[in-house]
C-alpha cells in the first residue's frame, strides 16, 4: 500500500497523522515515510532518524557564451518562466526562475546557450524510530519542487505490497501534491472543523479526485469550529475515516515535538483502525476499477 496524506492547507496535523500512523503500523509491517513536504520537511522532528545516506538532485539550466551570442532574443521569447532577458542585446538569466526545459538552447541560433548543472535539492535516507524515512529539502529558492519529490519517491521501495509507503505531502494543491499523490493507491485528507478548513478540503477532493485516487478524511481538532465539513462529507460521500479530539495535551505533545501515540497509547489502536478502513477503501475502489 503507497498512501499520500495531503490537506488542502498547512497547519491541519498532516505531519501528526503521518507520523503516527507510522509507528502504529511498524509493529505489524515494514513502514516506510517519505517526507516528500519538500519545501518544509518535518517528520524527522518527530522520528529524530539518523541519515546514512544522501543524494543531491541536480537539474541543467542554461549558461550563455556572450562571445557567441547576438542578441538576437529568441531564447528570452521562448521563456515561459521569464528566466531569460535581452536588454540591449545582452542576455541576462535568472537560475531561480528556470524550470530546466532546455528549450532556450534548442531554438539559440547561434549555439551560444549550454545547459550547466545546479544543485536544487537534497534526499536522505535513514531510520528513525525503526521507520525507514526519507527527507526531500528543496534548495531555497528553486521552483522545482516536483522534480525533488520525485526524488524522494524514487527512494521507496519498488514492490511495496506488504509494506505500508506513507507519503507526507506538501499542503495545498500545487504541482509538488501532484507529484507526492499520483499513482498511489489512496490519499487521505486531513482536515479540520473551520471554515478554513472546509474550504481548502474541497480543493484537496478536487484534486483527489482528478488524479483519480480514492481518498477519505480526517478531522483533527474535532469539537473546533462548526459542522460545515462533516455536512460537506456526508452529501458529497466522502468518507471520514478518524476523528481526533481537539486537546490541549495534544497540541502541547506536538509543539515539543512529541509523538502522540507514544504519549498517549490509547490512540494507537485508532490510528490501527484507520489503516484497516484506508485499505478497505482502496481494496474496493480498485475492485469496482477492474469490474469497470
Ligand atoms: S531551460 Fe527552459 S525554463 Fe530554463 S531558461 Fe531555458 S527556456 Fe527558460
Ligand atoms: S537566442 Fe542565443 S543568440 Fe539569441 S539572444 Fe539568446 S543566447 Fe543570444
Amino acid at each position: 500500500m503507497l498512501i499520500t496524506i495531503a490537506s488542502g492547507k498547512g497547519g491541519t496535523g498532516k505531519t501528526t497523522i503521518a507520523v503516527n500512523l507510522a509507528l502504529s503500523l511498524k509493529e505489524k509491517l515494514p513502514v516506510v515515510l517519505l517526507d516528500c513536504d519538500v519545501e518544509e520537511p518535518n517528520a524527522h522532528l518527530f522520528l529524530q532518524p539518523t541519515f546514512g545516506q544522501s543524494q543531491r538532485v541536480m537539474t541543467t539550466i542554461p549558461e550563455i557564451d556572450e562571445d557567441k551570442c547576438n542578441g538576437c532574443g529568441k531564447c528570452s521569447k521562448f521563456c515561459a518562466f521569464n528566466a531569460i532577458a535581452v536588454v540591449n542585446h545582452k542576455p541576462l538569466t535568472f537560475p531561480e526562475l528556470c524550470h530546466s526545459c532546455g528549450g532556450c538552447a534548442l531554438v539559440c541560433p547561434t549555439r551560444a546557450i549550454t545547459e550547466v548543472q545546479r544543485e536544487i535539492g537534497l534526499v536522505e535516507t535513514g531510520v528513525g524510530c525503526g521507520i525507514d524515512t526519507t527527507k526531500g529539502e528543496l534548495a531555497i529558492g528553486s521552483p522545482l519542487a516536483p522534480m525533488v519529490v520525485e526524488a524522494v519517491r524514487e527512494t521507496a521501495p519498488k514492490d511495496h505490497t506488504e509494506k505500508a509507503v506513507i507519503i507526507d505531502a506538501s499542503p495545498g494543491t500545487s504541482c509538488a501534491v501532484v507529484a507526492a499523490a499520483e499513482n498511489t493507491d489512496f490519499c487521505l485528507l486531513v482536515t479540520e472543523p473551520t471554515p478554513f478548513g472546509l474550504n481548502d478540503l474541497t480543493l484537496a477532493v478536487e484534486l483527489a479526485q482528478k488524479l483519480g485516487l480514492p481518498h477519505g478524511v480526517v478531522i483533527n481538532r474535532a469539537g473546533l469550529g462548526d459542522r460545515k465539513v462533516y455536512d460537506y462529507c456526508h452529501q458529497t460521500g466522502i468518507p471520514i475515516l478518524m476523528e481526533i479530539p481537539f486537546q490541549t495535551q495534544y497540541a502541547a505533545c506536538y509543539a515539543r515535538g512529541g509523538r502522540l501515540v507514544e504519549e498517549f497509547p490509547d490512540l494507537k489502536a485508532r490510528f490501527l483502525q484507520l489503516w484497516d478502513l484506508i485499505r478497505a477503501h482502496a481494496k474496493e475502489n480498485h475492485e469496482r476499477g477492474q469490474l469497470g
